[in-house]
């Protein structure tokens, strides 16, 4: 082989210049916008004014509905929107989603005056939190998002109705939303909903969610975005989880939509610890400008426009988006094929390059993401050793860094090896022919996110023809090629563990060997090449070993544990969602966990111990009416003594026909929905009052089995040494938090 020219050599130095540089740029970007001061223009977004609002408006303490806070919150919102010129009313209904979860809900509705008549463009944000905590930005940065938009709007006219909808009962399940959409008379001429919602403390505002048939909608939010963080890929990962907002909602009602949140600090997510002092001015500025810019398009645009197709963008550095109509990417993807199968044809015909070199490149490819997903899953094991089960652990940065520098080495050591059969062509040729094969898969099964191999596959395709046509420097081929992956890469490397948590770690091993492929084939050969993967070698180490050292959970990032007091006929007894050392010092846990809730399709553990009987009031279920005939129809009346404001009442039965909850049937299912239920169970929800009626139809007159419960905030006085005990355990209630209850067991 010939010796590299000068240009070659100082290329390796180069590459890893630019690809540090990048990620430099991304993280910095990653902070979030400046927040700006109280004395900033009217016309624009403050967070500190929003901040203003956010104090006047929420306690520090939780909201769900059913609390005095709740209602409080509810008066507070009136009053302001009142104070800035909007005309208000509070939509009050009782309302069922698709899995039965109902509730007497109360939605804010405040009209922006000076609308048109015509369609109706909704802004909106969800006023309740999760019963243990304060909900300071799940969802207060909505909320304070929401009144300092209305006050920097204040006199502009728009051509559609401006209508802020605060929601109510968000966190039981979509509940306000949905008693809106089935509302004809608050819906009337709703077409278009811009939503901020909130998974975690911090980080950026992303846009990742649309309406579908989005390609006209892409291109206005490419219009007004000052700072996009957003892709079709986040959209197409998303439709694939389990996870819901109002929007879910708002989309099966036909209407346009775009979702903005943050995932940071998800540790923090739905505990105490979403509080104020924990509230980002910076994502606050992020979300408001965000809205604001957004309100300004949709309001003055066509809002029930329908493109036949999605389009695939992405953002580069949040500063411009680029995007092309979906169906775009297969004929794209082919041509780059036949681009880079040009150019292998060329290259073998000047005697470059053969064939079997080229496979040998293929091989290459594949080899590097398989064996980067191999070793970042044993380093994942490695340094999970002390958190088994932790979803997200307190510090996660080693273990991340480890994987980034797991999948670039591991990536330029295949490359290594196979060099003496392949070189720079075969090698470079390789990895081109396997991009063009991605993304000619993607853009069959997943199309938002065919731009992630599309566009560097371009990348490769170009540089592979220019190479063949001109003899082109092979150093500057692969900065290129490198720079364009990193840009594309990077941002979805460094969301994936907030988003999936640790499982996310050696699809991170192997998404950075992926990037590393269009740079390893001149790595390879480079004289830096021992030194570099050395260095790399020993960081990952370094990495591993301090995830192994840190502590899974710490007081600022702590294990999500509830407790529950239940009582029910036989007796009473304590339930932990996890068993601490100092909780099995407090109680004679057991040490084998049980299913706490039967109906529930993901078997829901809980570890038991006895506890003294209070003789609380039972949960009463009264049969109102059973008729039996050819099929069998049952009315309850379902109370809390208690004045609890959560009530459940799972049903098991084969024969099963319909449900109605004070005279409301279950919202339809949306296009993606997910049965929560085991089968043959069926569960009914009621929130937000202390009794419901229940009228169920069976399809035949067999036995029914019935299960009622009903819950309150907080452990009885007994449970003191218990809540002590998990609060020295690095751990906090979450989500419902801590609960009282009384469970009453029935056959009919
Ligand atoms: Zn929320």
């Amino acid at each position: 082989m010939p010796p590299p020219s000068p240009a070659v050599r100082r290329a390796p130095a180069v590459t890893v210049a630019t690809i540090i540089a990048i990620l430099a740029a991304l993280l910095l970007r990653n902070r979030g916008p400046e927040p700006q001061p109280a004395t900033a223009p009217p016309a624009s977004f403050s967070a500190a004014r929003a901040i203003a609002f956010h104090r006047a408006v929420l306690p520090p303490v939780p909201r769900p509905i059913g609390s005095q806070a709740h209602d409080e919150v509810l008066r507070r919102l009136e009053a302001q929107f009142r104070a800035l010129g909007c005309e208000t009313s509070i939509e009050r209904t009782f309302a069922c989603n698709p899995t039965a979860s109902c509730a007497a809900v109360a939605n804010l509705i405040a009209e922006v005056p000076g609308g048109a008549s015509g369609d109706r463009l909704l802004l909106a944000a969800h006023y309740d939190s999760a019963a243990a905590g304060p909900g300071a930005t799940d969802d207060g940065v909505g909320i304070a998002t929401m009144l300092e938009v209305a006050r920097a709007i204040r006199g502009e006219r728009f051509r559609n109705r401006v209508t802020f909808l605060i929601t109510d009962a968000e966190e039981e399940g979509l509940i306000g939303a949905e008693g809106f959409v089935a509302d004809a008379a608050a819906s009337r001429g709703a077409a278009a909903v811009i939503n901020v919602e909130s998974r975690g403390t911090s980080g950026p505002s992303y846009l990742f969610e649309t309406s579908r048939h989005n390609r006209w909608l892409v291109g206005v939010i490419a219009a007004a975005l000052p700072r996009p963080a957003t892709s079709s890929f986040f959209f197409s990962v998303y439709e694939m989880l389990p996870n819901d907002t109002d929007v879910t909602v708002f989309k099966r009602a036909g209407y346009t939509a775009i979702n903005f949140a943050n995932i940071g600090n998800v540790g923090q997510y739905h505990t105490r610890l979403d509080d104020a002092a924990h509230l980002s001015p910076r994502l606050l500025q992020h979300d408001g400008e965000h809205v604001l810019a957004m309100t300004r398009a949709l309001g003055n645009s066509e809002l029930r426009q329908m493109t036949d197709d999605n389009a695939v963008w992405f953002d580069v550095l949040q500063s411009f988006i680029v995007s092309w109509p979906q169906g775009w990417s297969l004929p794209l993807s082919l041509l780059m094929l036949l681009i880079v199968i040009v150019a292998a044809a060329v290259r073998v015909r000047d005697g470059q390059v053969t064939a079997s070199m080229i496979t040998t490149g293929v091989a290459s490819f594949f080899f590097s993401l398989f064996a980067a997903f191999l070793a970042g899953l044993l380093a994942m094991w490695i340094s999970g050793l002390r958190s088994l089960g932790a979803m997200w652990v307190a510090q996660p940065g080693p273990s991340i860094a480890a994987m980034w520098l797991i999948g670039i080495g591991t990536a330029i050591v295949v490359a290594r090896l196979l060099y003496p059969f392949a070189g720079f062509d075969g090698i470079f040729l390789g990895h081109a022919l396997c991009w063009c094969i991605v993304a000619f898969s993607l853009s069959m099964v997943l199309p938002g996110a065919s731009y992630l191999a599309l566009v560097p596959a371009t990348a490769l395709a170009v540089c592979a023809i220019v190479r063949a046509a001109r003899e082109a420097d092979e150093g500057w081929l692969v900065i290129v090629c490198g720079a364009v992956a990193a840009l594309l890469h990077f941002p979805i490397a460094l969301t994936l563990y907030d988003a999936l948590g640790q499982p996310a770690l050696p699809i991170i091993a192997a998404n950075l060997a992926l990037v590393a492929t269009t740079f390893t084939p001149l790595i390879a050969a480079a004289e830096i090449r021992s030194a570099l993967l050395s260095a790399i070698f020993a960081g990952a180490i370094a990495c591993v070993g301090m995830a192994l050292f840190l502590p899974p959970y710490t007081a600022d990032a702590p294990r999500a544990l509830s407790l529950r007091y239940v009582e029910e006929s036989g007796g009473a007894h304590w339930d932990a969602d996890a068993l601490t050392p100092a909780l099995h010092d407090a109680a004679p846990f057991d040490l084998k966990p049980v299913t706490s809730y039967p109906w529930l399709r993901q078997r829901s553990r809980a570890w038991r111990a006895p506890a003294p009987t209070l003789n609380l009031a039972p949960v009463e279920l009264t049969v109102i009416g059973d008729t039996r005939g050819a099929k069998r129809q049952l009315s309850l009346l379902l109370r809390s003594p208690r004045g609890s404001q959560r009530l459940q009442l799972a049903i098991r039965s084969t024969s099963f026909e319909s449900m109605r909850i004070n005279g409301v049937a279950p919202a339809p299912r949306p296009a993606r929905f997910w049965d929560p239920f085991a089968a043959g169970w069926h569960r009914v929800g009621v929130h937000g009052t202390s009794e419901a009626r229940i009228d169920l139809v069976f399809r035949d007159n067999q036995p029914v089995e019935l299960i009622a419960i009903d819950a309150t905030s907080g452990l009885p006085p007994t449970g003191a040494a218990l809540v002590s005990a998990r609060d020295r355990s690095n751990a906090v209630p979450w989500s419902d938090g801590d609960e009282t209850m009384t469970m009453r067991k029935v056959n009919l």
